[in-house]
């Protein structure tokens, strides 16, 4: 009869642990996304807008807001 009891509470404490880690892991994963995305901002070289480096546009070594102003800037820069 003790050793159910000893078997639930093992199983309880299983259970509490990798719920726990779960959610640890998760905090951590969102908190390193929202570190990631604040320090990589980036400005567009065309009109200057600030925007995630993820959602940028690289060309060039340069960012844009859009594919637009990509394209605008590569035009001006051939003419
Ligand atoms: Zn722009």
């Amino acid at each position: 009869m003790g050793i159910r009891y000893i078997l639930l509470g093992v199983a309880l404490w299983l259970l509490i642990t990798i719920i726990r880690r779960f959610i640890w892991q998760r905090r951590q994963e969102r908190m390193e996304k929202q570190s990631r995305s604040v320090t990589n901002m980036v400005s567009c070289k065309l009109c200057g807008m600030h925007l995630p480096q993820n959602e940028a546009v690289s060309q060039g070594g340069s960012y844009y807001c859009c594919k637009e102003h990509a394209r605008q800037s590569k035009s001006e820069e051939e003419e």
